[in-house]
């Protein structure tokens, strides 16, 4: 099979490397790809929302799947482009429909799909520019902590906790009246604060039946003891020692299966990933989002550690017979660590050279952002690289991916020293 991968992150690379090693691969493409996806497969240069550029390369081609790595060509409609020509309609794309991505794309779409459902999730109620003052006044008769979400895509950054009734007031009207984070809080989401511990559990489904992955969780601050600001993800582990099968059980029983039943019922075809975010509190998980794609850095420890091939699990999904297919998961604990530019998440000087990369032999290395220039690896973007290792033990794989992280250089550098340390 010919596959032709979308992204260029350290998720993508991921991607990538665990797909090369399919006996059923032909070739791989990776659009755009970074400087170490060249490793894996061919990058071509296409922006992930040029679908018609896309659709070009694939018929050119001769692809046979498409596996989306972002969620924004999935909530602009890569896979509906793809099912409304004729001549593009029979090749597979791995990611929802425009519909099922509003999972991700609108908050206030998840929450209204979790209270048709019955999903467990933080109480909520959503505001626009109508009624603002039913928002003002809501706020409130709220406990503090309240949280502030952006109905649409925010880069990230959408997501506001607000500790004072005055901050949440100035916030709630900075968001609908004067666009704080654009189109995207036209909408505001006011949402109960939970308190607990956060993971990530990671389902792909053909729409009919599902298989859960590996779970993850992620370090989103950039400073060590998760201080300052939000990153994209400064390192994961997988799998989560507080995940025991206790819990995972009730998050298959009372979030998956009603995740995927309420998609049936709604009449909502879903083929590809959904990222789960969930808080564990008290021993019982709630949903703080769905994503409807890999995480990143979370696809970088998941990925090592499934052990059969990923593409006969994707053919399953294109061909609606993912419950025929099994996978093995392997026993061993992966870290990742990430390599972030100087500055970032502010801002940050990319074109810097990297070395040393070669100097890593127990480790994976998945380039995020990275290119090459006349035969040189150069920075070329604040998330650089994920150092992951695969050991018997968590304290094992974050000691070796931790050192190992160490020895690749470019001017600059930053990483945290203490990714999953405090699971320990
Ligand atoms: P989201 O974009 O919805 O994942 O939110 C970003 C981050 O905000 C999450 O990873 C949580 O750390 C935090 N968060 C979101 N919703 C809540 C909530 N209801 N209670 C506590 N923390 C939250």
């Amino acid at each position: 099979m010919n596959i032709l991968i979308i992204g260029s992150g350290g998720r993508e690379s991921a991607f990538a490397w665990k797909l090369a090693q399919s006996k059923q691969l032909s070739k791989l493409y990776i659009a755009p790809g970074n400087a170490g996806t060249s490793q894996y497969g061919t990058n071509v240069p296409l922006a992930v929302t040029d679908f018609a550029g896309i659709a070009d390369f694939v018929l050119g081609n001769g692809i046979d799947m498409l596996l989306v790595g972002p969620e924004e060509p999935l909530v602009k409609g890569i896979h509906d482009y793809f099912l409304n020509r004729a001549d593009l309609a029979h090749i597979p794309v791995i990611g929802p429909q425009r519909e099922g991505a509003q999972l991700e794309g609108s908050k206030d779409f998840s929450k209204q799909f979790m209270a048709r459902h019955g999903i467990p999730t933080a109480a909520s109620r959503s505001f626009d520019q109508d009624s603002l003052e039913e928002g003002l006044a809501y706020l409130e008769t709220q406990q503090l902590p309240i949280v502030l979400k952006a109905d649409g895509l925010a880069a990230g950054k959408g997501v506001l906790i607000c500790e004072t009734l005055e901050q949440a007031k100035a916030e709630l009207r900075a968001m609908i009246s004067e666009a704080k984070f654009g189109d995207a809080s036209r909408v505001v989401v006011v949402e109960e604060f939970l308190r607990g511990i956060e993971l990530s559990v990671f389902v792909l489904t053909d729409g009919d039946t599902y298989k859960i992955l590996p779970s993850a969780k992620d370090y989103k601050r950039i400073g060590e003891q998760d201080t300052g600001l939000n990153t994209g993800g400064m390192g994961s582990v997988s799998p989560v020692p507080f995940a025991d099968s206790a819990f995972l059980d009730k998050v298959e029983q009372r979030v998956i299966i009603p995740t995927i039943d309420g998609l049936k019922r709604d009449g909502i075809p879903y083929k590809g990933f959904i990222f789960i975010g969930l808080m564990n509190v008290a021993g019982d998980p709630y949903v703080i989002e769905y994503n409807v794609r890999m995480g990143d850095p979370e696809t970088e420890s998941v990925l090592p550690r499934i052990e059969s091939d990923l593409l006969d699990l994707l053919q399953g999904v294109a061909t609606g017979t993912l419950a025929e297919r099994s996978f093995t998961l392997s026993p061993k604990t992966a870290a990742t660590v990430m390599l972030v530019s100087g500055g970032y998440p502010g801002d940050y000087v990319s074109g810097m050279q990297i070395d040393n990369i070669e100097s890593v032999k127990e480790s994976l290395v998945f380039h995020a952002g990275t290119r090459e220039e006349n035969g040189v690896v150069k920075t070329a973007g604040g998330r650089v690289m994920a150092v992951t290792a695969l050991k018997d033990t968590l304290f094992e794989a974050l000691q070796q991916a931790t050192a190992d992280a160490g020895r690749i250089y470019f001017e600059g550098k930053n990483f945290r020293r203490d990714i999953g340390f405090d699971l320990i």
